[in-house]
């Protein structure tokens, strides 16, 4: 590719250069900035593994059950919505990574098979599956061994392949994150895109790290110009990994796939690379921003639909439908049961929603011929995200509400003191809680609505109204769906022994 066409096809970024900023810049992007979030963030989980193996079982008086089911959901879907993937960005669980990397620099390539979403699917599905089926809110003790799963299965994967397979095949809290970044303000980009025209090593992707110092001298453009200047590259043992996730700076378009480690950052020789503030959800928009793929987009509309169950679990009408199915079905194993409403609601129900509506709004706007059904599914797709949003951020505010500053004593019994109950066990106004809810939920579908009729007018143009109908009942169904349940009585999980 020519230099003005590579040019022409990566625009700069217009955005405001977050790690410009003083003091919070140079902390994200220095050398030990990630690593010193991640070792806080790191020392916080080995103190939830302690109190879930030795600390008392009961839900609401220990960390490994407050911090991760009451607190850390509702602060990690406030940070995806006003900054970006922070959870990410300080993930203990990749802490053992950078050793393990480091030890798997020829590692093998992850599967081909399996290089996709199918396994995030997947894996969303059997934890969501596992916190209802374990009651894992409940329990100090399963908590703590799924933390120590997850650096596990995290250190084995890194170890064993080149790339970070654990975070962007497998991990199901990265796959939220990711898919919800979508909508997030900032987002990776370059500088200056002919200054990527000319690099030669391309270490935001490929890393500096070398067994043997060496030294490379690259021509970069100035300004896309025809003059250039000489810099002077560097790698060697110290060298920084490049992108885990195998992301290309100039390439990118948006937040999927990117944990926000700012490897990119740090490895780019020509600090051409920085996080950028963006319209939110702005790649949603963009018809070019993801793949048309069927895995990524029933990741999305699926992950969408696992919030409705996931609220569904915690209400009176879930445990009727277990009787039900008990009597009418003799399906008296809690099991079965479970993976049959879990297997209907988390992934028949958004693969026949997705294809209906598709199916419908090809026939109706007879453009069944030019577009395939999976390109029509793709195309729609970016738009479940806020509704999607809409209902996790309503689920994870009600219990972060509900108990605010339980952190505070449970923290102090964990320090061996006395715990503030009295002081510390207030919860915000029902009614407001509740207003909240029906704001974010209603919010999310606007902005869902908004995305589908871009879509088709693009797609449809005078025929945009009927190739938008039928999603935006699916739309309507999910956010209807999400109200009725948040306005029946729910389990405070992990608070009902203090407020009960
Ligand atoms: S290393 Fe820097 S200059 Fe080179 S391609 Fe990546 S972002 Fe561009
Ligand atoms: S290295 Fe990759 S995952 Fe990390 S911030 Fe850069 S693009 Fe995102």
């Amino acid at each position: 590719m020519s230099e003005s066409s590579w040019t022409q096809r990566h625009r700069p970024v217009v955005g405001m250069d977050v790690l410009r900023l003083p003091l919070l810049g140079g902390l994200l992007s220095g050398r030990y900035g990630r690593l010193s979030l991640q070792l806080l963030l790191g020392v916080g989980a080995l103190a939830l593994v302690i109190d879930g193996f030795v600390g008392p079982q009961l839900a609401a008086r220990n960390l490994a059950t407050v911090a991760p089911w009451v607190h850390l959901r509702g602060f990690a879907v406030l940070a995806l919505l006003l900054a970006g993937n922070l959870f990410c960005m300080g993930c203990p669980f990749t802490l053992p990574r950078t050793l393990a990397k480091r030890l798997s620099r020829r590692g093998l390539r992850f599967p081909q098979r399996l290089r996709n979403k199918w396994l995030a699917i997947f894996s969303l599905f059997a934890l969501f599956f596992a916190y209802e089926y374990l009651d894992l809110w409940a329990s100090p003790w399963l908590t703590a061994w799924l933390i120590v799963g997850y650096f596990a299965a995290s250190f084995l994967l890194e170890a064993l392949f080149a790339e970070s397979a654990f975070c962007k095949y497998v991990c199901p809290l990265g796959s939220f994150n990711m898919v919800y970044s979508t909508l997030s303000p900032t987002r990776i980009a370059v500088k200056s895109p002919s200054v990527c025209a000319s690099c030669v090593g391309h270490e935001c992707v490929n890393g500096s790290y070398a067994p043997q110092p060496t030294v490379r001298l690259d021509e970069i453009a100035i300004d896309g110009g025809d003059a250039t200047r000489q810099l002077r590259v560097e790698h060697g043992p110290a060298g920084a990994l490049g992108c885990g996730t195998e992301l290309f700076a100039p390439q990118m378009r948006g937040n999927m796939d990117c944990t926000m480690c700012l490897d990119c950052v740090r490895a780019c020789p020509h600090d051409n690379v920085s996080l950028f503030t963006r319209a939110p959800g702005a790649e949603l928009s963009r018809a070019d921003s993801w793949p048309r793929r069927w895995d990524l987009s029933l990741l999305v509309i699926a992950l969408a639909f696992m919030g409705l169950s996931n609220a569904f679990g915690m209400i009176p009408p879930y445990y009727a439908l277990q009787e039900r199915l008990a009597l009418d079905l003799g399906l008296s194993s809690e099991f079965l049961a479970l993976l049959l409403i879990f297997g209907i609601g988390n992934l028949l129900l958004p693969l026949f929603a997705a294809v209906a509506a598709a199916s419908l709004g090809r026939r109706l706007t007879r453009f069944s011929k030019r577009d395939s059904l999976r390109d029509t599914v793709a195309a729609f797709a970016p738009a479940f995200v806020p509704v999607g949003f809409g209902i996790w951020f309503a689920h994870y505010s009600f219990h972060l509400l509900v108990g605010p500053g339980l952190i505070v004593p449970v923290m102090q019994e964990f320090l061996g003191g006395v715990g503030d109950w009295q002081r510390w066990s207030f919860s915000l106004d029902a009614n407001l809680i509740g207003l909240i809810q029906l704001l974010v939920l209603i919010a999310g579908f606007l902005w869902s609505l908004r995305l589908a009729q871009k879509t088709a007018l693009r797609l449809y143009r005078r025929k945009a109204l009927l190739g938008l109908l039928p999603w935006a009942l699916v739309f309507l169904f999910m956010m209807l769906a999400a109200w009725q349940v948040f306005t029946l009585p729910m389990e405070m999980r992990g608070t009902l022994e203090l407020f009960g």
